[in-house]
């Protein structure tokens, strides 16, 4: 069994955060270091790794973390203007939570996706 991060205490709210959403299969809620006016974390409930750890059963569930963000965003009232959706794989790709999620950025233009 992978270990658990803090993402899973928020899920099961023994610790706090600012959860906008969660329902069956996801949790959402703001993240403690906003890199933009908005910054919420999609996550699945339960403890996937990365994005490098699923399986075709979880079908599903990438749609709905996917859908659900997009919901989000609109609640947000940045769908009109436009936002970014991120998912750090692993050491290469920047992970330092390993639990997989979706960052959701926006309510400012975010410029180029990589610098340089
Ligand atoms: P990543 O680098 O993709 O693994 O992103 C992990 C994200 O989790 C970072 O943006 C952190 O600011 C965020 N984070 C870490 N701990 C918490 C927490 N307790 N509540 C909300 N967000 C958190």
């Amino acid at each position: 069994m992978p270990e658990e991060t803090i993402f899973s205490k928020i899920i099961r709210r023994e610790i706090p955060a600012d959860v906008v959403f969660q329902d069956d299969l996801v949790t959402a809620f703001k993240d403690i270091k906003p890199q933009a006016p908005v910054h919420v974390l999609v996550v699945p409930n339960r403890l996937i790794p990365s994005l490098a750890d699923v399986t075709a059963e979880d079908e599903a569930l990438l749609g709905r973390m996917l859908l659900v963000a997009t919901r989000i965003a609109a609640e947000q009232g940045i769908a009109s203007d436009g936002y970014r959706l991120i998912v750090n794989c692993r050491s290469h790709g920047g992970q330092e939570v390993d639990h997989l999620h979706v960052h959701l950025l926006g309510g400012r233009p975010l410029g180029r996706m990589l610098p340089g």
